[in-house]
Formats: structure tokens, C-alpha cells, sequence
């Protein structure tokens, strides 16, 4: 099953509420016939558009192939949270593969967000990109993790967040499960959908054309085929994460789609300071994360539930609410106005596989849940690459990431039983 179409209508955004506040442009012709182009990138989302403004800002000539719109996929509907680090925490990485590695990956993620800010500051200031994540702990033993983490990270690399213990961490984000958790101020949060959309304008104001509408349906070589056309190529660029299906097989045998739901509630008014106090986005030490920030118009924007099978669950909302509510009681029995699900993509590390895929063709993805700030600073690493500086891409390829169990075929049925009992974990409460 595809699941470029599976959950969703060709060429429609999801009933999100970004899609509802974001400026959204008349649709791109697709491609018909034969374009020449010195790469090629399968995918209009961070990473595909960010590879393709580094390229056309360096004088190549870049034709960027969407099966849907710009945006489409997980780039414009996601939390919105620009976080640090990877999904492994550094001490891990460390042990993986040695102190100076470990260090030249997170000196890479803090990049990625300072990308992200000034990307939102020359072509989508209205993304509104804002300083402040908080990780929320359940547990006291969660909590003297992250205090001992921060401790860590401020001695080892002077990376400084702030530690709070439970009633300073109420004091900013007004529920009563958490036992404390951390502030970083460094990492910070998006209107996703418009920063997509500002960075496409970018990447065609300097130079790169976009097809929507155009599925790419097979590789031969550096040739990219669709229905109508082909984009014959120097190099190609393979950026449809969670959504792109069997292109390429090292990339399918690694990287796994799974969905993940947003709601976004009624406009709160003076209820939103009930539950934060700060505009600061939000996760917590649950398996299966619970992410939340409050929008420019004070609704709470709040995702926390996943589904491992590539079509949506029926019932996306009875789930996301009783989350939601269990979280914030005082807000119980708010109406909710938009919600919606989208395709990640994640691997069995839970890092992003960046790698060379095929003589000429360059793949990123499986950013499992940090890609706002990955996968942009990775489509800038693979145009680097092909552009002949490959400093950033060698280093981003070291990240470990194998296949899954059984490759494409068997994986689903073994991850979904993996994630059920994590899941299940989560809700007995250890
Ligand atoms: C609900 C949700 C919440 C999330 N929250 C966060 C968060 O708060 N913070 C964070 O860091 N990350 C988050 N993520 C993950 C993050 O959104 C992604 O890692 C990131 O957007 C990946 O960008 P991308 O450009 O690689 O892929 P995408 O944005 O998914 O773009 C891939 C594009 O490729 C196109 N495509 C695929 N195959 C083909 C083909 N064959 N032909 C043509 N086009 C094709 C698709 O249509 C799609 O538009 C979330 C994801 C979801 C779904």
C-alpha cells in the first residue's frame, strides 16, 4: 500500500489548522516531457527544499518532483517543535562511536536549528520561529535522569538548559502528571506549514523549478521517470521520507513510515494560560510522545498518539482527546476544531539514515520525530555534497542506522508489535 495516497486526497492538505492560517499559492504545473536538470529531488519538504535552494543559490539547475503540493507530506503538518540533539541522547552516541564523533553530530544539530531560525527570518517570517521547548518527565526517576543529562551536557559541551523540579515545571506548563523536567531555551518552535512554504518561494526565487501533482515512479540511473515526463539528471536526491515508496531499496529497507495526530482545540482565550503560562512548545518521557504548544490565536495544538500501519485508525479523535485531557483536566470537554494525521518516517535507531543509496543518487530520512531541524540541515548537507564540499553529509552518514529485521516486507508486523508493548507500557505506567 502506498502510502502517499492511502490517508489522504491527491493534491488536498489535510484539514489541519495550518493549512486553515497559512497563505497557500495557486498549484504548480506538473511535469510533462523531458527537463534536463543537474539533480533532480523527489520530494517538496524540508528536506528536498532546503537541498534545493542550497543548489540553485550555488548556480546548478535543480528540478524538485511533488507527488502532491509543496508541503504536503510530514513538513507541513507536523508539531512544529525545532528540538536539539537527536532522538539518542549524546552519552549514547558517545558510547556508539566515540567521543569526537558524537560531539561533531551534536555540533551539526545545534546547527540544524540555528538553520531552521535563520531560514524563517529571510523567507518565512510569518513561521514565527520562537525560542523555548520544555521536556516534561513522569516519573522522579525520569526527572533525575534529565537533571543528570543537563548536568552533563553543560559540562561536557557548555550547552545550557535550565532544570526544574516539579512546581517550577507547573508553574509553565499547567499539568499536574509531570515531576519535573528541563527548559532549553536554545531549541524553539514553527508554524511548519509556512515555513515550507517560504522556503519553496526561496528555492524558486533563486533559480529551481517545482513540479507538483508528479509522482516520481522509478529511477533509472540519475533519470527520474513520472507519469508524463522524466527529469534527466546529473544526480538525484531522494526526500520523500515516510511517504516515498519502493524507490530505493537500501532507503526502503531502513526507513519505516509511521502516523502521527494533531488536534487543534477552540481558541482559548484566557483558559490557555491555564494550561501555559509561556508561549514554549512541549514533549514528555512518554514512549509514545505527548507534544503540544499553543498556537498564535491560543488554541492548544496537541499530538500524541502514533499508528504503525499505513492507513490512519478510524477513530483518530476519541484517543488524541482522552490524552489531551488526561493531561489538562481543566480543560475537559473543549471543542476541537481541526484534526488531522500525517507519515513520518523512522528507523530501528531512531536516527535519520543519510546516505548514498546508489552510484549518484543521495538519500535522507527517518528522522523519527526531529526532523523540523534534521532533515533541513540534511537536504543542505546532500546539495553540499553534490556541490562538491561533502564535510557535512560524511559526518551526518556516520549516524548508525540498519536495517530492520526481515527489510521491508516482515518489518511492519514485528515494529507494531514492539511499539504495542511500549505503547502499553506507557498507559500501565513503568
Ligand atoms: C504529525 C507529525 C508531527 C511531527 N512533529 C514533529 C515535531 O514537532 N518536530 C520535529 O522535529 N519533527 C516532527 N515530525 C517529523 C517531521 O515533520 C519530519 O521529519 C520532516 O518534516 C521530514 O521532512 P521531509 O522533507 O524529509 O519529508 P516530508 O515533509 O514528509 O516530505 C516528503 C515529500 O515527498 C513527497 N514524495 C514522496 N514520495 C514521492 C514520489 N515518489 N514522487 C513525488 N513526491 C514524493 C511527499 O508527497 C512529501 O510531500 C512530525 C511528523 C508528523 C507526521
Amino acid at each position: 500500500m502506498n502510502p502517499l495516497y492511502r490517508n489522504d486526497d491527491p493534491g488536498i492538505y489535510p484539514p489541519s489548522w495550518y493549512a486553515a492560517s497559512a497563505l497557500i499559492g495557486a498549484e504548480r504545473a506538473p511535469l510533462r516531457g523531458t527537463e534536463k536538470a543537474d539533480v533532480a529531488i523527489v520530494g517538496a519538504g524540508y528536506t528536498g527544499l532546503s537541498a534545493a535552494l542550497t543548489l540553485a543559490e550555488r548556480g546548478l539547475s535543480v528540478a524538485v518532483i511533488e507527488a502532491h503540493r509543496v508541503g504536503f507530506g510530514a513538513s507541513g503538518r507536523n508539531g512544529g517543535h525545532v528540538t536539539s540533539g537527536f532522538n539518542k541522547d549524546q552519552q549514547w552516541l558517545s558510547r556508539k562511536l566515540g567521543d569526537g564523533p558524537a560531539r561533531a553530530l551534536w555540533d551539526l544539530a545545534e546547527e540544524a536549528k540555528e538553520l531552521v531560525g535563520d531560514l524563517c527570518a529571510t523567507h518565512a517570517p510569518d513561521a514565527r520561529f520562537t525560542r523555548g521547548v520544555m521536556h516534561g518527565d513522569w516519573t522522579e526517576a525520569d526527572a533525575d535522569d534529565s537533571r543528570r543529562y543537563a548536568d552533563w551536557l553543560a559540562r561536557k559541551y557548555d550547552y545550557r538548559t535550565q532544570f526544574l523540579d516539579g512546581p517550577e515545571f507547573r508553574e509553565i506548563c499547567r499539568s499536574p502528571v509531570y515531576a519535573g523536567g528541563v527548559l532549553d531555551m536554545s531549541a524553539a518552535h514553527v508554524h511548519p506549514l509556512r515555513f515550507v512554504l517560504g522556503l519553496a518561494t526561496g528555492a524558486e526565487a533563486a533559480g529551481a523549478q517545482i513540479f507538483e501533482r508528479t509522482e516520481a515512479t522509478r529511477i533509472e540511473g540519475t533519470t527520474i521517470v513520472t507519469p508524463e515526463g522524466r527529469v534527466e539528471a546529473k544526480h538525484v536526491i531522494l526526500a520523500g521520507n515516510g511517504y516515498l515508496p519502493g524507490l530505493s531499496r537500501p532507503y526502503a529497507a531502513r526507513v519505516m513510515p509511521i502516523n502521527s495526530f494533531i488536534a487543534a482545540t477552540e481558541p482559548l482565550g484566557d483558559r490557555a494560560a491555564e494550561v501555559l503560562s509561556r508561549d514554549v512548545a512541549v514533549s514528555d518521557s512518554r514512549f509514545v510522545v505527548n507534544y503540544y504548544r499553543l498556537s498564535e490565536d491560543k488554541r492548544l495544538l496537541f499530538g500524541g498518539r502514533e499508528s504503525y500501519s499505513i492507513g490512519y485508525p478510524v477513530d483518530i479523535l476519541t484517543a488524541l482527546r482522552a490524552r489531551m485531557e488526561r493531561l489538562f483536566p481543566q480543560i475537559a470537554g473543549v471543542n476541537i476544531d481541526y484534526h488531522w494525521g500525517g507519515t513520518l518516517g523512522i528507523t530501528m535507531s531512531r536516527l535519520p539514515y543519510i546516505s548514498r543509496v546508489a552510484p549518484g543518487v543521495l538519500a535522507a530520512g527517518g528522522f523519527s520525530g526531529h526532523g523540523v531541524a534534521l532533515s533541513t540541515l540534511s537536504g543542505k548537507a546532500m546539495a553540499e555534497a553534490i556541490a562538491g564540499d561533502a564535510g557535512r553529509f560524511d559526518t551526518l552518514s556516520t549516524l548508525p542506522v540498519t536495517p530492520f529485521p526481515g527489510g521491508a516486507a516482515a518489518r511492519a508486523p514485528l515494529l507494531t508489535l514492539a511499539m504495542t508493548w511500549y505503547a502499553l507500557r506507557d498507559r500501565l505506567g513503568f
